[in-house]
């Protein structure tokens, strides 16, 4: 079945839905994006990604073309067309469409942005073989822009860093800068030496994940012990255990860092209990 897709205030066939060669997101990568999970057919931490999603748009000066309650309800209606109940909602947010291409921002009373949403059905969401398994990362250099805090669509670097995994073996790469992880490919990083959870401080250095927020919320909640600073390899590779936190992976334990495995090489007791109280909870707040 073709999905349905948002393009422009319209829902339509995926084959119909079409966006102008002289879009900005096209030609500049000018955009932003989010992605929301959903579970049980209900949006997982909507609010946040919402509040994201705004927060790019005005560092960008870029004009959203929707109310974030209309937001809400494309989502749902995308949920509900597509009869997705694990999955994700893309959303892509472009400064639109000037006729011509030109480096100078175009007048946003001319040129009205571009909004995309589209689903993935990824059924066994939840359930992902890989908390069980865990992942195994490599640390590349971090080479991108210095604004990391604005969700855009410049994603050139981090895929080429999957693919830098992907040909070194491995499922994903660390991003390494002045000797410290800033963060994943598509992903916030996260370290555990004596029970305690170690991520890097929010900066524009990194994107401020929405699932870290909860997570580190669940996790103060449950009387863990959080300390929010720069963490290096060598002191990744002698943890106890080491996560990864993202609206699509939830929390992934990660067990190998530049071949050295962590702990026992298996997925450590604080990552997969911060795994189950964020599906728990996010599903009881789904909406
Ligand atoms: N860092 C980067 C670079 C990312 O691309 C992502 C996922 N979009 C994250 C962190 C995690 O953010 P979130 O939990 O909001 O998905």
């Amino acid at each position: 079945m073709p999905r349905t897709v948002y393009v422009n205030g319209s829902y339509l066939p995926e084959a119909e839905a079409t966006v102008s060669i002289f879009d900005r997101g096209f030609l500049m990568a000018d955009g932003v994006y989010e992605v929301t999970s959903v579970l049980g057919g209900k949006l997982i931490d909507f609010g946040g990604h919402a509040a994201r999603l705004e927060r790019s748009l005005t560092e960008l000066d870029m004009a959203s073309p929707v109310t974030m309650d209309a937001l809400l309800e494309i989502h749902r209606e995308l949920v509900r067309l597509n009869s997705i109940d694990e999955g994700l909602i893309y959303l892509q947010i472009t400064r639109g469409n000037p006729g011509d291409r030109d480096f100078a921002f175009p007048d946003p009373e001319k040129t009205p942005s571009t909004i995309v949403l589209f689903t993935q059905a990824k059924p066994g969401l939840a359930d992902n073989p890989t908390a069980r398994k865990g992942l195994k990362v490599i640390s590349i250099d971090d080479i991108r822009w210095g604004r990391r805090d604005i969700k855009t669509v410049q994603l050139l670097y981090p895929s080429m860093g999957k693919m830098m995994a992907k040909k070194a073996g491995v499922d994903d790469a660390w991003f390494v800068e002045e000797g410290e992880v800033t963060e994943g490919t598509s992903n916030n990083a996260y370290i555990v030496k004596g029970g305690k959870i170690i991520t890097r401080d929010l900066s524009s250095d990194i994107l401020h994940g929405i699932t870290r927020a909860a997570v580190l919320r669940f996790a103060r909640e449950a009387q863990m012990e959080v300390e929010e600073r720069s963490f290096t390899v060598a002191e990744a590779q002698g943890a106890d255990e080491a996560f990864i936190t993202s609206a699509s992976a939830f929390v992934l334990p990660v067990v190998e860092i530049d071949g050295v495995a962590l702990g026992n090489g298996v997925p450590g007791p604080v990552a997969t209990r911060l795994r189950e109280i964020y599906l728990d909870e996010s599903r009881k707040a789904a909406v």
